[in-house]
Parts: structure tokens; C-alpha cells; sequence
């Protein structure tokens, strides 16, 4: 193996259940032998196809695919100006295929490779949804009927949108309208509905998404405590950091952020300080698993327990990192989890498997997971630039996110 080298590079991106997802594909000098990850960042797909065909691929060829740690810190560097979505995105890419080709070479699933398993499969959490009370406990119950422990609550979608709206001035811009004093008044209202008639013996979360001005985001953890969530995630935007101080001095509400940080100047002050209580970075999003390890173990020594995000707009391969990180580590808290369709399982053999609540890694060397890139040419992704919701409060300001 010491005259393995890296052959080929590239990207594959397909849509087969609405969001474009990148995968890159590292071949070696060795046939048959190549590793896939995850590369996703749906809202600017072909940016991060560009950043690793021209850029990563030739810097990649000739290289050792076994000189992970090397091969991802001479990378992070190369284009001196790095932590940006689109760069990290091709990183991580060519991270997890070089874990999978690792994987391969030793004959071993990567969960091995990061120490063996801590657990046997790693709880999930769904996310129920409806637009006003009963709506959502019906939905909870539906979870709960399936075996799921962990449900997430959202009434009206991020920010409450079927909430009773003050009035807007005329002539508004188009998009997804919300009031964020109206979803502030409703959270805590749906919370005790749902723990009044379905009680205590389910863990229930909730996203706050951002929609709220700081001090809102305070006095709603405060006025949330009763209801004992499993966690509030993202109570704040990632540039009001500064806000979890006070957040943590008035609540005992557990906290979940993360998804939109990019590199440590981020997420260090949150766990160092104990501000938080869950990380939940989109792995794609921080350059793949060797910071994630790194993110994971920082966070065991300061009590933080990990909550990496799996939304739809994480490919299966993705997924699969996600759930060999979640039974190696035992500071493991929870796995968000989308669910795959039929024609993920069809272009991406060896998906993690779900039963009664726990998504269970498989024994396959590597990550796993196979990509079909003719089934996957088969869905291939829009033409133009994806949308993502733009949100906009009553008098028409747009927020953020
Ligand atoms: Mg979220």
C-alpha cells in the first residue's frame, strides 16, 4: 500500500428527492479501490462542484489517499483564505472519501477506526409538525406510534407562519411572511397543550430557527422550562454568540446550536464557557470527519453532548458519516434524522438502517454506502439557482435565515 496514490477525483451531483447533493468520488491507483463523501451544500451545489474539480482535484492527484490528517490541513490551507461554506463543503468531501478509502484498506467499518462502537445504534429524532395544536399532537402521536422517543414540535413551520399576523403596510414584497411576537406568544402555548395530553414520558424539542430578537429568545427559554425539553435549538442567530451568557445565567432550558458554524472561532467560546449543551454542526459544513472527531472530543471534556444535523440536504453518504461518528463517541446526545426515499436506498446502496427509533450503522468496510452514478445521472438536479425560504416579519424587513 505505501505506492497508493490518488488517481482521480470528482464530483456527482443528482436530486433524487427534490435537493441537489453533491457527492465526490476519490479514485486510487489501486483498481475497484475509491472512497465517496458527502459534499452537500444544496443553495450553492455547482460552487462546491467548481472548488473541487478545479481546484481540489489537481492539487489531490499523485497524493497518498492514507495521509488523512496531512491531506486535510495542506487542503484547508491551500487557498490561504479558508472557513467558508463552499470551500469546507469540497473539503469534507474529500475527507469522508478518504475515511472510506481507510475503511477499505483495513478491512474495517470507520466507526472501528474511531475507536470501536460506544453503543449499538444511535437514537434519532423526527420532526412533527401541524399547524395549530391538535394538528401537532397528532402528528407527535404518529411519531410516538412508530417507536420514536425524541420528536421535534414545530406549529406552523420555522417561525410560526400560520400564526395571526399584525397587519403590513401595502405594496409588501413577495415571501414566507412571519411574526415573530405572535411565534413567541404561541411556542410556550403549544408546549403546555402537548405536555397536558400527552405528558412527560417523550423527550420533545424544539427549533427556534433564529426568529427571534435576542431578548425574546431568553425570556422563551425561561418560559419554557416547565415543559423540560430535550433541547431549544438555535434560540440565537450565530452573530449574537455573545447572547448565550445571558441565555445560560437566566434558564436551565438545555440548548441545542450550530448548524450554520464554519470553523472553532465559532463553537469554542460556547463549549469552553458551557453555554451550551448540544453541538449540532452540519459536518459537510466544518470540513468533514477529522474536525468533527476533534469538535466531538472538545466537547467531551466540557459536558457538551453532540446533535449533528441531518436534514434532507444531507446526501446518504453523509448520513452514514453522521451515524458512524454518533456509536464511536461517547459524549453522543442525539441524530436529527430525515428519513430516505426509494430512490435514495436505489442510488445509494448501503444506506444507514432505521428500526424503532435507532438508525444502526452497517458492518461494511469503510462508510458503507455505495453511490449508482447511472441511477444517480437519472435524477439529475435543476436547471438555476435553488430558493431558499425568504423570510420577511409583517412590516416586510427581511431576517435572517
Ligand atoms: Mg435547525
Amino acid at each position: 500500500m505505501s505506492t497508493l496514490t490518488i488517481r482521480d477525483v470528482k464530483t456527482i451531483l443528482t436530486a433524487p428527492a427534490g435537493s441537489r447533493l453533491a457527492v465526490v468520488k476519490i479514485e486510487t491507483s489501486e483498481p475497484g479501490l475509491y472512497g465517496l463523501g458527502c459534499a452537500t451544500f444544496t443553495q450553492r451545489h455547482l460552487a462546491v462542484k467548481s472548488a473541487v474539480d478545479d481546484y481540489l482535484r489537481p492539487f489531490l492527484i499523485g497524493k497518498d489517499p492514507q495521509r488523512i490528517e496531512d491531506i486535510w490541513q495542506s487542503a484547508w490551507v491551500n487557498s490561504y483564505w479558508r472557513n467558508g461554506p463552499v470551500l469546507n463543503n469540497a473539503l469534507s468531501g474529500v475527507d469522508m472519501a478518504l475515511w472510506d478509502i481507510k475503511g477499505k484498506i483495513a478491512g474495517m467499518p470507520v466507526y472501528q477506526l474511531l475507536g470501536g462502537k460506544c453503543r449499538e445504534a444511535a437514537a434519532v429524532y423526527r420532526h412533527a409538525g401541524g399547524k395549530d395544536e391538535p394538528e401537532t399532537e397528532e402528528s407527535v402521536r404518529h411519531y410516538m406510534e412508530q417507536g420514536y422517543h425524541y420528536i421535534r414540535c414545530q406549529m406552523g413551520g420555522y417561525g410560526g407562519r400560520t400564526q395571526k399576523m399584525r397587519p403590513g403596510p401595502e405594496n409588501r414584497l413577495p415571501g414566507a411572511y412571519y411574526d415573530p411576537d405572535a411565534y413567541a406568544r404561541s411556542v410556550p402555548r403549544l408546549f403546555d397543550h402537548l405536555r397536558k395530553k400527552i405528558g412527560f414520558d417523550v423527550e420533545l424539542l424544539h427549533d427556534v430557527h433564529e426568529r427571534v430578537v435576542p431578548i425574546e429568545a431568553v425570556r422563551l427559554a425561561k418560559q419554557l422550562e416547565p415543559y423540560r425539553l430535550f433541547f431549544l435549538e438555535d434560540p440565537l442567530s450565530p452573530e449574537q454568540i455573545d447572547w448565550f451568557r445571558m441565555l445560560r445565567q437566566q434558564s436551565a432550558t438545555p440548548i441545542a446550536m450550530g448548524e450554520l458554524f464554519n470553523n472553532p472561532h465559532e463553537w469554542k467560546p460556547l463549549i469552553v464557557e458551557q453555554l451550551i449543551d448540544f453541538i449540532r454542526v452540519h459536518i459537510s459544513q466544518i470540513g468533514g470527519i477529522t474536525p468533527a472527531r476533534k469538535l466531538a472530543s472538545l466537547c467531551e471534556a466540557f459536558g457538551v453532548r453532540t446533535a449533528w444535523h441531518g436534514p434532507g440536504d444531507v446526501s446518504p453518504v453523509g448520513h452514514a458519516a453522521n451515524v458512524h461518528l454518533d456509536v464511536s463517541c461517547p459524549n453522543f446526545g442525539i441524530q436529527e434524522w430525515s428519513g430516505f426515499t426509494d430512490a435514495h436506498h436505489e442510488l445509494f446502496p448501503g444506506c444507514p438502517e432505521l428500526r424503532g427509533g435507532y438508525v444502526y450503522p452497517n458492518d461494511q468496510p469503510g462508510l458503507g454506502i455505495d453511490l449508482d452514478e447511472e441511477a444517480a445521472a437519472r435524477y439529475p438536479c435543476p436547471e438555476g439557482p435553488p430558493e431558499w425560504t425568504l423570510a420577511r416579519t409583517p412590516d416586510g424587513t427581511a431576517v435572517c435565515p
